[in-house]
């Protein structure tokens, strides 16, 4: 395992919510954080069929454009019931032509889920996959997996995505209900950060 010893870091996002979580988390270790859009990075397309290889696709193109060390993640939700789906789709199945449409892709896993005649309970994971990645190419890759079920109707209008579908396991409710410091203090997310920080940082 490589250690984290550089001075600056690009977060290959247009999220600024995840851009500021990223800045706050280095910020004690003296890493000054920029991010996609203020490199006037583009998105890539993501061509690959798992997580890190998705990640490993942003990692790159922004190293080969920018020269700095870079952080980029890729997530989703995968559904047992569906062999995984939508997983490296999640995004996609929001996909309308004119924008995102979270509430149609949850009728569409939900919909996806009752096809299979399946029993409940639907088990499902939000994952996370961080790719760290060195100007030299060299990377280290950080994962982070919530397990919970879907469950129906959608509850609760906290969080985004496909939040209001998800019940993490150990809890009543789902992360659409769910007060954000709680997920963000559980999420696929914060384990994959723990387990970066804790490996390259410490
Ligand atoms: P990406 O990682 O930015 O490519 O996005 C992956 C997809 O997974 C997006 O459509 C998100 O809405 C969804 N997703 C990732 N993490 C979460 C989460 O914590 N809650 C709800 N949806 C999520």
């Amino acid at each position: 395992m490589r250690a984290f010893t550089e001075k600056r870091l690009l977060v290959a996002t247009h999220n600024a919510g995840k851009l500021a979580e990223m800045r706050a988390l280095f910020a004690p270790y003296g890493v000054e954080v920029t991010g996609a859009a203020e490199a006037g990075l583009a998105e890539p397309a993501e061509t690959e069929e798992s997580f890190v290889g998705n990640a490993r696709i942003k990692a790159r193109a922004a190293v080969e454009a920018t020269g700095l060390p870079v952080l980029a993640d890729d997530s989703g939700i995968s559904v047992d019931a569906l062999d995984g789906a939508p997983g490296v789709h999640t995004a996609d199945w929001a996909e309308t032509g004119s924008g995102r449409d979270f509430r149609m892709a949850m009728e569409r896993t939900w919909n996806a889920i009752q096809a299979t005649g399946k029993p409940a309970p639907f088990a499902a994971q939000f994952r996370c996959t961080l790719v760290l990645m060195w100007p030299d190419g060299h990377d280290e890759v950080f994962e982070g997996v919530l397990p919970g079920q879907v469950v129906w109707p959608p509850r609760g209008a906290e969080g985004h995505g496909y939040d209001p579908i998800f019940m993490p396991d150990g809890h009543d409710i789902t992360l659409g209900v769910m007060p954000a410091d709680l997920k963000n203090s559980l999420s696929h997310r914060a384990l994959a950060v723990e387990k970066m920080i804790g490996a390259v940082l410490a």
